[in-house]
């Protein structure tokens, strides 16, 4: 085979569709061993399959997570797709436990995917006062035997951190698989891999590329069998990610780190200032004392920091005050916190949590807030103001 190379210090963006074989031998070889899942490491054969651009980004994040292997997709949801697709040779029956409190996107597929279209026997666990009760969850795994087990880590909108290491040592011993969408913490805090996690996603959507240009998801393990089955899954299905944006995201995750280090501790600043002030009633960060679930952020977490969202409420004597409040803030930091239905961006974003999750969570003072890695006095500043105005 003929090798061009350049004196590239990151792989390129190879935008090829399809790539040179050169004679029928090889091109005979390469076809079999892919469908073995068996690579010739420099040999590309169809950028849906495998790409040069994305091996390189997959590299990246295999060292962040610690694991043998990492396959980049379009989006956090085709990672899920992927990740829930894979544990099975035959037919999916279920039956499979969900926890409640996971990203809405990923509720809204199990129940439009999976239990309507797929015809799955689909569970789902659900905290009591914040917090999930891991003998109820004991009770639950030896009752229903499911298959599979999938929890985030952070949960969205109140930051529920779960006992995941508990929650795999547990499912493990009932005979499950244990998928953890690990986003909202990232490596930087926990890498549940480390404690036997099956598969870890993410959204890469969010804090590995960090600038709110790309979507992104990616599936993280050590089990070559799962990977063999993810690799086919992705490859038939055609969830691979582009090529142009996993140049984008190989890039950006060079700082991926020091950016996260950065929200974390800016969020931990913020608390204190949205905890000073009279007009909020509650927040809702697994960093702060009285949150349900400081003690697990504690263990899981050691003093790595507590994730950079945080969830607060403004009080006020009726609805129509509280809410008030609310977009009188959202207008006064409107040219600096922008209101963007992501996170994990460089600047702070918020979402009012009434307008997107009102069926739970219907109270009209709440805000969640992506804190970014902008000039923190700057933001703190902005803050200070919009509550004042609030
Ligand atoms: N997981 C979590 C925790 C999320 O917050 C999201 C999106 O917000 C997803 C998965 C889905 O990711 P994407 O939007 O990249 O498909």
């Amino acid at each position: 085979m003929k090798k061009k190379q350049v004196n590239s210090p990151r792989t390129p963006v190879y935008r090829d569709a399809g790539f040179e074989l050169f004679d029928a031998d090889t091109t005979k070889e390469a076809f079999e061993r892919e469908t073995e899942n068996e690579r010739i490491p420099e040999l590309y054969i169809y950028s849906r399959y495998r790409n040069p651009t994305v091996v390189a980004a997959e590299e990246e994040i295999m060292k962040l997570e610690g694991c043998k292997w990492s396959l980049l997709t379009q989006s956090g949801m085709s990672a899920i797709d992927t990740a829930v697709s894979v544990f099975h040779k035959g037919v999916l029956t279920g039956p499979w436990l969900f926890f409640s409190e996971i990203y809405g996107g990923t509720i809204s597929f199990v129940e439009s995917v999976l239990k309507k279209r797929r015809g799955l026997d689909i569970h789902s666990f659900t905290p009591v006062e914040d917090k999930y009760d891991l003998k109820e969850f004991k009770k639950l795994i030896e009752k229903i035997k499911p298959d599979i087990v999938y929890i985030e880590t952070i949960s969205n909108p109140m930051l529920i951190v779960a006992d995941v290491d508990s929650v795999i040592e547990i499912a493990h011993k009932g005979g499950s698989k244990v998928i953890v969408d690990n986003t909202f913490a990232t490596p930087v805090l926990y890498k549940p891999l480390e404690t036997g996690a099956d598969i870890v996603i993410h959204s890469a959507t969010k804090y590995f590329s960090g600038h709110g240009n790309i979507t992104a998801g990616v599936l993280c393990g050590n089990d070559p069998e799962l990977m063999k089955a993810s690799i086919e899954y992705r490859k038939l299905i055609g969830h691979m990610l582009s090529p142009d944006d996993a140049y984008r995201l190989n890039t950006q995750i060079q700082t991926f780190e020091l950016r996260f280090r950065e929200q974390c501790a800016n969020a931990d600043k913020l608390t204190r200032i949205l905890g000073n002030d009279p007009h909020i009633n509650k927040i809702w960060y697994p960093g702060l004392p009285g949150h349900s679930t400081h003690n697990e952020a504690r263990k899981l977490f050691g003093n790595r920091g507590y994730g950079a969202m945080i969830t607060f409420e403004f009080s006020g004597k009726t609805d129509s005050e509280k809410k008030s409040r609310r977009d009188n803030f959202i207008k006064s930091v409107s040219g600096h916190v922008k209101l963007i239905p992501s996170l994990g961006d460089p600047k702070t974003i918020l979402m009012p949590v009434a307008s997107v999750w009102a069926a739970k969570y219907p109270r009209p003072g709440m805000i969640r807030l992506s804190v970014g890695f902008e000039n923190y006095a700057q933001l703190e500043k902005i803050i200070k103001n919009a509550l004042y105005n609030a």
